[in-house]
């Protein structure tokens, strides 16, 4: 019996004011109004020529798959796009989708297909690539790295950063403007530019810490005109053998099945640490005021300086010498870092990378490592290391572990001064 369908209907382009709409139609999920519908990415005008989608019999279609995939796999129906869709990438969905049921059983592997099935053209490797960039640290080591060619053959040269309005700050909050002020700064003091997308997709789908990668990959292939590669800043290091429970869905093994034959997804730069990555820093002081961490304080465009996040990124700083915290709207609070849960393997492996560093660089004896020190130990990582069979041992996303404990720590918000 033939299972039922969602399907993708691209509509035609749409000026609006000094933007253009690229846009879709989904219908037929389960799930009426919350996942049916216009979908749209709008690209600002002067980038509009390098967006694969032209109202053009010769577009590639391909990121309508990449937007439609989870949704589909939540529904259990076959997804059809009715457009041009690389045959390539149709291939590499089908192992994406095996990986993704094998993590999260929710998700149900369906069958993907398309009107048309283009074969990928032999193109030079690329040279250049896209990044997106919302200001946070690992996309700032990424820009970093390649801009000063410190990747050896795979250094590319970033002409262009994104940064996308709809994802991690929602389409309705205005603090995205003063956001992307910040990121901007950031992207042209290493030489690149920085360009805003808006987009819709975010509310269309399931769980966002499962599914952020296929939209990030949706919206770098939006470019596919200009390039040919698109680096998704890794949030993770290779150590980790489950390394999606600490990103997430975004992981080396599976980020570079959203590629086509012509255009690449490249899951860059899981070789460090947060702390490793927090060095460059130095070299890169426009990064250190205005680097955006936080995902959880009342400002978007800041950084709260109370939840997990922002102490991780605190601690790292001071481990590795930086004093200027102004980027935080308060200061390192020892006691909020003994306090600080940390139930994630790999935020326990992290923050013992940052203790280390400090300790190595003779800061170990501060008081916020001492605090440190303690909130290691008596976490239940430690615990079920040091007796694995007795300790229960709940090891949940780290995205969703930083919303629940932020609540906490901003209780001792009150009992703290402000910063000066
Ligand atoms: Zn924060």
């Amino acid at each position: 019996m033939n299972r039922p369908c969602i399907h993708v209907h691209p509509l035609p382009n749409e000026r609006r004011g000094s933007w253009l709409a690229v846009r879709a139609q989904i219908s037929g999920h389960p799930r009426r109004r919350r996942r049916n519908g216009e979908v749209y990415f709008e690209v600002p005008d002067q980038f509009d020529r390098w967006t694969a989608l032209c109202d053009d019999v010769e577009d590639r279609h391909d990121v309508w798959l990449r937007s439609a995939i989870f949704p589909a796999m939540e529904a259990g129906y076959d997804l059809v796009i009715h457009g041009n869709v690389s045959a390539s990438l149709l291939a590499n969905v089908e192992v994406y989708q095996n990986i993704i049921a094998n993590w999260w059983s929710q998700y149900q592997v369906v069958n993907v297909s398309a009107e048309q099935e283009i074969a990928g053209t032999a193109k030079v490797a690329p040279t250049d690539a896209l990044l997106t960039f919302s200001g946070g640290l690992d996309s700032i080591y990424t820009l970093y790295c390649h801009q000063r060619r410190l990747r050896g053959r795979n250094s590319r040269q970033i002409p262009l950063c994104v940064f996308v309005h709809g994802y991690d700050i929602p389409l309705w909050d205005v603090s995205f403007q003063k956001a992307f002020e910040r990121a901007r700064r950031i992207v042209e003091s290493l030489g690149s530019q920085l360009a805003p997308v808006r987009t819709n997709l975010r509310e269309m789908l399931p769980a966002w810490p499962e599914c952020y990668p296929t939209a990030l990959a949706a919206v770098l292939s939006l470019f596919s005109r200009r390039f040919t590669e698109g680096l998704v800043a890794s949030s993770v290091t290779y150590r980790h053998d489950r390394l999606h429970e600490g990103g997430g869905g975004s992981s080396p093994t599976s980020d570079w099945l959203l590629s086509s034959h012509d255009f690449r997804i490249t899951h860059d730069l899981a070789n460090a640490t947060r702390v490793e990555k927090t060095q460059v820093l130095h070299d890169c002081t426009t990064a250190q005021a205005n680097l955006r961490v936080c995902w959880v304080g009342d400002d978007l465009s800041t950084n709260c300086g109370v939840c997990p996040k922002c102490l991780w990124q605190m601690l790292c700083m001071k481990a590795v010498g930086l004093t200027d915290l102004r980027a935080f709207e308060h200061p390192l609070n020892a006691e909020r870092v003994a306090l600080m849960p940390v139930v994630s393997r790999v935020y326990w492996d992290d923050l013992a990378a940052c203790l280390d560093y400090a300790r190595q660089a003779g800061r170990g004896e501060s008081k916020e490592f001492v605090a440190l020190a303690h909130a290691l130990q008596v976490s239940p990582v430690a615990a079920a290391r040091r007796d694995p069979v007795q300790t229960p041992h709940a090891e949940p996303g780290r995205s969703g572990l930083m919303r629940r404990t932020a609540s906490q720590l901003a209780r001792l918000v009150v009992r703290s001064k402000p910063a000066a």
